[in-house]
This record gives structure tokens, sequence and C-alpha cells, in this order.
């Protein structure tokens, strides 16, 4: 039989190459990386990975970890362990102020990234509405498109301390919308939401029935004083999937160890839930190495572990006060202040018709430092004036990427 179509025909499908334009993974990452192997240091403020930085795990968990690898052969439920729901369960219950959290309501997946997809995936129908922080982790607004919906960037400027006005997000929900999404502390911009910012984006959701979808992944990185609250617990009457993991505060993003949380008032969203578990069970069941570790992760001695890790003298505090230390020096550079995460976004003084994109590209292939331009975390055209550094690297390395991208800025200005 002839060939009605030759393999040089080979495309993407439209969905995925219209949403990979979000992706951070893109070419400025791959170009550090061949720097770095072909021997030029190069300072990664760019990928936000503690351990790739050599902030160690708790060693409890890695010890954990070692000790069950060998029960980890097997698939596990769909929905993961029992036993490890049951240890996130207990820790929403416990310490995150949600005291309805059962084991079934809980679902454990690769990551926070895939229970994004899986749940995003289950809910949109094409042309339905995603309300996003913008800026914002673009993953959502990925995933929205590639799931055939219309992500709808809602405004957090920098003059409001990049937070939302919620009268502001209601105005942009219309009969299409389904979702709003909640990043929380939030990445690039280091801003901590306060009670009452959350408490009127759960009305603006309860006004026009839609789920919420609270990102939870840094709720145990801030430097501001108090626990983090989940946005959940401002809306209990509300259907409200709160994502977590050990990618961050427990500093093991390769183990793909994350969780979804639903918290709802009897019966609502049950038809919603039931399909979730059924695409999950598709893919069989979530990495079994990685849930292991998150009992572990949960136990007092590894928060403890991670507390410290934002106290003076911690890791993730010495970076960060290594980095205002280093901006505060820099007449073009300003930052508002970082609460939580580790990311600093600041704003540069760039000379006209210049964009943060072009900026990194410099950057990177001048002054061998990696930082992410604005651009990439949203629509709002004063993103590229930003940059969003990581602060993870030891403080000297920032406090020196950090002086090279003010040695860029002069360079630009007297060019
Ligand atoms: N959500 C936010 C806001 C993130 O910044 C990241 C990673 O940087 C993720 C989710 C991905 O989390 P995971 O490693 O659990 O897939």
């Amino acid at each position: 039989s002839s060939v009605v179509r030759p393999q040089s025909d080979i495309r993407p499908s439209r969905r995925v190459a219209a949403a990979e334009r979000h992706g951070l993974r893109g070419a400025l990452t791959d170009e550090a990386h061949e720097l770095s192997a072909a021997g030029r240091p190069v300072i990664d403020l760019g990928l936000g990975d503690p351990a790739a930085h050599g902030i160690p795990a708790p060693p409890t968990v890695l010890a954990t970890l070692h000790e069950r690898v060998d029960d980890a052969r097997s698939y596990s439920d769909e929905a993961g362990h029992l036993t490890v729901r049951t240890a996130v369960a207990e820790h929403f219950r416990t310490r995150l102020a949600l005291p309805g959290v059962a084991p079934s309501d809980v679902r454990l997946g690769n990551g926070v990234s895939e229970l994004a997809l899986l749940t995003l995936h289950t809910l949109l129908d094409p042309g339905d509405e995603v309300l996003v922080p913008d800026p914002g982790y673009p993953m959502w607004s990925a995933y929205t498109s590639l799931c055939d919906g219309t992500a709808v960037p809602y405004p957090c400027p920098e003059s409001d301390g990049w937070r939302p006005d919620p009268d502001a997000v209601s105005r942009l929900a219309g009969p299409r919308t389904r979702a709003l999404v909640v990043i929380n502390p939030v990445n690039p911009t280091g801003a901590v939401w306060s009670a009452e910012t959350l408490e009127g984006l759960a009305a603006v959701a309860r006004a026009h029935g839609l789920v919420l979808f609270s990102d939870e992944i840094y709720d145990g990185i801030r430097f501001v004083p108090g626990p983090h609250v989940p946005l959940a617990a401002h809306a209990p009457d509300l259907l409200c999937l709160t994502f977590g993991g050990l990618s961050k505060f427990s500093r093991l993003p390769g183990l793909r160890a994350g969780w979804v949380v639903a918290s709802h008032p009897p019966g609502v969203g049950r038809a919603y839930l039931d399909a979730v578990a059924s695409l999950a069970a598709l893919r069989l069941s979530p990495n079994s190495a990685g849930q292991y570790a998150v009992p572990a992760a949960l136990s007092a001695p590894a928060l403890r572990d991670a507390a410290a890790l934002t106290e003076p003298g911690g890791a993730l505090h010495q970076a960060r006060s290594a980095a205002r230390t280093a901006m505060a020096r820099q007449p073009r550079l300003r930052c508002t202040s970082q609460d939580g995460t580790f990311y600093a976004f600041p704003r540069l003084d760039l000379p006209a018709g210049t964009t943060a994109t072009d900026f990194a590209r410099r950057l990177l292939r001048e002054k061998s430092v990696l930082a992410m331009p604005g651009e990439q975390f949203g629509h709002d055209g004063a993103l590229s004036t930003h940059l969003r550094l990581t602060t993870l690297a030891p403080p000297a390395q920032t406090a020196s990427a950090i002086e090279r991208i003010g040695d860029l800025l002069t360079e630009m200005w007297t060019e």
C-alpha cells in the first residue's frame, strides 16, 4: 500500500504547539546548560530546585526512602497508598486548620504538575475559562490551554504588593468561567496574600460557582510571622482543591511527590471528583517511591528541619538576606518585599526598547548568570521590566550574580 502521509509531515498537535510557549525550561535554560557543560561556570538563579543548589533534604526522609525502596516496587491505588493519604489528611487536620479532611479527600500524584493537569482536564470543555493570577506560575495557563480552555489572567499589580483586587477579579468572571486559580505564596513575586484577599477571592468563587484551585506548594516557605492558612480554610462551603508536595519545603523535587486535597460540603463536586478518579486510574498509580517519603516529610522532625531553613541562619533566610542587601546596592534594581517562596522579582531600570528577555539573554552570555525574564510569568506589559531570581544559591554567589546584573544594567545605559 502507498504511504498517504510521509513522516516528514509529523508535527505537534495545535494544542501542544500553542501551550509550549509557556514553558520555563526553554531555550535560555538549555543554553545555560550548554555553557556549563562547556566548562563556563554559570550562576543559576533560574529554576526553583533547592536540591540542585545543595540544600539537603531532611535526613529522616532520605532514610525512609532508602528503607522503603523494596516496598516501592509495586503500583499503589490510583489515589495513592492509603497510609500515605492518611498522613496527608492528618497534616491538613492538625496543622493546616482543615478539620474535616479525610484520607478519601486526598489524592497523590507525580508532583503538583500531574495533579493540576488531571484536575483541569477533568473540569474543562472547549471554551471554558479559568481565572489565573498575572503574574503567576505559567503551568496553570499552559495546562488550561492544553485542555482546550482559555486562561483569563487577573491582574496582581506591583503597586498593590502583587495582590489582586477581588472586585476586579469578579468583573472578569463570565458564564464560561469554571475555576479560579490561586497561588500562595506566589511564584514568581514572593508575595504572601492576606486573609482578606483570600476571603475576597473565595467570595468571587462563591458568587460565580467556580471551583477553587489553590496551589500551595510554597506553604512552608515564609519569612513573615504566623502560620500558613490555606485558602480552603476561608472557603469551607466551597469545593476547593489544595495542591502541595515535597518539591519545595522538603527539597525533593526529583521524587515527583505531590498531593491534592479536595475540601467540600457533603456531596458537592461528587460527580467531578469521581471523574478525576476515573482519569487517574488510566495512569494506574503515582510513583510509589515518592509516596513513601511523604509521611516522613510531614513528621514533626522533618517539618522542624524545613522551618529552620527560613529562620535566621537557615539556608533560605541567608540567601534571601544576601539578595536583599545586594539589590539595595543597585540603583537600577527595585524589589518589592519577598515575604515567602525562594524567589525575588525585582524591577529593572532598562533602556527604552529593551525587554527583560533581551536582558536575560545578555546576562547569560556576557555575565554567566541565568535568571528568568518576567514576561514568562504572565501577560501584564509591566512584566517585561522584571526578572525572577531564585534565592537558593549560597549567599556569596547570590550577591555576585546580583552585582553582575547591576554591572550589565550600567553597561547598557552607557552603550
Ligand atoms: N506550582 C508552583 C507555583 C511551582 O512554582 C512549581 C514548581 O516550580 C510547581 C507547582 C510544580 O510542582 P511539582 O514539582 O510538585 O510538580
